[in-house]
């Protein structure tokens, strides 16, 4: 038998209002693999990513994440399958009212983490990986944008996520810092979590490439660098 896939979307449709958003896209994501996701403003990438985190129901076709079956999902399962997936949505930012280790700290007693200890090495380790250990007792507002993406990003990787879902992580960043998130991004790729990015970044696109899926007319197409993005 084939490695199972991580994600498998087949011919979903998610609709916003009594729009029709995505109308027959299918997408299989395998475990570690990274793909950015491309396609014109409105075409409905932030609402596939929604779907995936179970915020939008998929009113028909399959949909599955890891064991949860995303269609039938229920309400009280969507915890639990949030605990497998990192967020970085634009949308979903810190707590301006609190240090970066108490944002940390929240998000893991959030999920069920009580011993202080462990939270406290968790918040560790994941600052580290972001190369901000010595940040943690800032407020947000003490941080530069790329400092504060870091720190999402950190925070995304709290439950140790199957899949980083990220929604224009760079969008408001400038080239240099924007380039220091995506080489971030791609090192927890290799280090086997699964990505999936939304851009309208081509530069970056080239520079770091990796698997293209465009949305267009509600349906997924895989495109390849090559071809006139
Ligand atoms: P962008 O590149 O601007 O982020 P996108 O590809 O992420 O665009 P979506 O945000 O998924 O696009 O939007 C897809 C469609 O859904 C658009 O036509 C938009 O008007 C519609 N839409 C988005 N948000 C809502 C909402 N909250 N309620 C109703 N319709 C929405
Ligand atoms: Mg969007």
């Amino acid at each position: 038998m084939s490695e199972q896939a991580l994600l498998s979307l087949q011919n979903i449709i998610v609709k916003r209002e009594e729009n029709i958003i995505l109308n027959g896209a299918s997408l299989v994501v395998q475990p570690g693999e990274f793909v950015y996701l491309i396609g014109r403003v409105g075409s409905g990438k932030s609402t596939l990513l929604k779907s995936i985190y179970a915020d939008l129901p998929i009113s028909e076709g399959e949909g599955r994440f890891g064991d949860f079956d995303l269609k039938h999902i229920k309400r009280k399962q969507i915890p639990f399958l949030r605990r497998e997936l990192g967020i970085i949505f634009q949308d979903f930012q810190l707590l301006t009212d609190r240090s970066v280790v108490k944002n940390l700290e929240f998000v893991l007693r959030a999920t069920g983490w009580k011993d202080k200890k462990l939270i406290q090495k968790r918040i560790s380790e994941v600052l580290e990986q972001v190369g901000l250990e010595s940040k943690g007792y800032k407020m947000p507002h003490e941080l530069s944008g790329g400092e504060q993406q870091r720190i999402v990003i950190s925070r995304a990787l709290l439950n140790k996520p199957k899949m980083i879902l990220a929604d224009e992580p760079t969008g408001n960043l400038d080239p240099i810092t924007g380039e220091q998130i995506i080489t971030l991004l791609r090192e927890i790729g290799d280090a086997g979590t699964s990505i999936l990015m939304s851009t309208h970044n081509y530069a970056l696109v080239k520079k770091f490439p990796a698997r293209i899926v465009k949305v267009e007319g509600g349906k997924l197409q895989e495109m390849q660098l090559k071809q006139d993005l």
